[in-house]
């Protein structure tokens, strides 16, 4: 199997597809997972982080290519790159770091999906203290009883992050600092755009299609 590099905007089913790529073996590497788990190693450069975000900085993308070298370097499963790149500097270190671990084999994926049906998916979206999740705007995912949970019987909740201008804001500027990174794979023809909208199983096939 391909390593893979996923890009998609918010609410366009990046974790869903995560889980099952996990399932298939895949080690999942996000960077904000691995800031957090070298913060808690107490490590010196845990530290550092540490400190930097406690100022509510940006850690830098030294650091952060630090943390995928360690990651990648005894890695002997295929690897999901999740979150990252965001920019063409990361994607032109990556590149970098890739030629250094003799990396050629991996594919991008991007998951497309429109303004207009992120917001309904992620407005519509209701949770439970259970971890149950519910969709208000798709059939196959309303809860049977308004507002509660069909598993457990409690009260469904709205994220608080999830308000329309809010989502919209991240929605335009994850497009925006990640359009350059996409163009960039497609001249090295790396990219493969799927449909957001697809039905769940459909989109998993494409990837299996993809990185086999
Ligand atoms: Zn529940």
């Amino acid at each position: 199997m391909k390593n893979v590099i996923f890009i998609a905007p918010p609410a366009a089913g990046k974790g869903t597809q995560s889980i099952k790529l996990k399932e298939m073996g895949y080690i999942h590497i996000a960077t904000g997972d691995m800031l957090r788990e070298e913060v808690k190693s107490q490590s010196e450069l845990g530290k550092e982080i540490d400190a930097i975000m406690q100022k509510g900085g940006l850690v830098n993308d030294e650091i952060v290519f630090e943390l995928i070298k360690k990651k990648l370097i005894n890695l002997h499963s295929p690897f999901i790159l999740d979150g990252f790149p965001r920019s063409l500097k990361q994607a032109n270190l990556l590149d970098e770091l890739f030629k250094e671990l003799e990396i050629n084999n991996y594919e991008v994926i991007y998951l497309d999906i429109t303004l207009e049906e992120a917001l309904k998916r992620a407005l519509g979206r209701l949770t439970c203290s259970c971890g149950a999740s519910y969709n208000i705007y798709f059939k196959e995912l309303m809860p049977k009883v308004d507002g509660i949970c069909d598993k457990c019987g409690n009260v469904l909740v709205q994220r608080k992050d999830d308000n329309e201008n809010s989502f919209k804001i991240r929605f335009e500027n994850f497009l925006d600092s990640t359009l350059p990174v996409r163009e960039y794979y497609q001249h090295k023809n790396k990219l493969h755009v799927i449909d957001a909208t697809l039905d769940t199983n459909i989109i998993t096939d494409k990837i299996k299609e993809i990185l086999k």
